[in-house]
């Protein structure tokens, strides 16, 4: 089962690394996904600025302070996402900055390209591994120790074994 994994796993990182070298935009597709269809719907809200880094933003149903410097809103999905709500992105698309500047890195190209530069080695076969007589010294199994207390009686209900 294990070599099964470790094959997969060789497939999955070769295939994703040689994909990621033809892909040129700056987070993954799923995030460009999600900023395209908040950018969307950030037209729906207003946003004002307060002279320094916050932002006063209503819409229809509530309003929501936006902070661009610490990348945070009063909705609080930016803190947990780590992608600009929609609120946020009605605040960056008003500045004119591209949304992808305030996602968060673990979603950028750079992270993605840094995930697949590492591989798995292949391995031989379990035949061919060295023995341990080969390296020196036998493996013993570990000794045993009896345990404290006195030994069952009853069986286990649904157990294997009877005493
Ligand atoms: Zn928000």
């Amino acid at each position: 089962m294990l070599e099964e994994i470790h094959t997969y796993q060789m497939e999955r990182i070769q295939i994703r690394g040689q994909w990621i070298k033809n892909y040129n935009y700056p987070v993954s597709p799923l995030i460009k996904e999600t900023l395209d269809k908040a950018s969307a719907k950030a037209s729906a809200w207003r946003s004002v600025w307060n002279g320094e880094h916050s932002y006063h933003v209503s819409g229809p149903p509530d309003q929501y302070v936006v902070n661009l410097r610490d990348k945070t809103c009063s909705c609080r999905l930016w803190q947990i996402q780590g992608i600009p709500c929609v609120h946020a992105c009605a605040c960056i698309l008003k500045n004119g900055h591209p949304l992808t500047k305030y996602v968060s890195h673990y979603y950028s190209r750079e992270t993605m390209v840094s995930l697949y530069t590492h591989m798995l080695y292949p391995i031989n076969g379990m035949h061919n591994w060295p023995k341990t007589s080969e390296v020196g010294f036998e493996l013993q199994p570990p000794r045993t120790k009896r345990q404290r207390g006195r030994p069952r009686k009853k069986r286990r209900e649904g157990g294997h074994f009877q005493v």
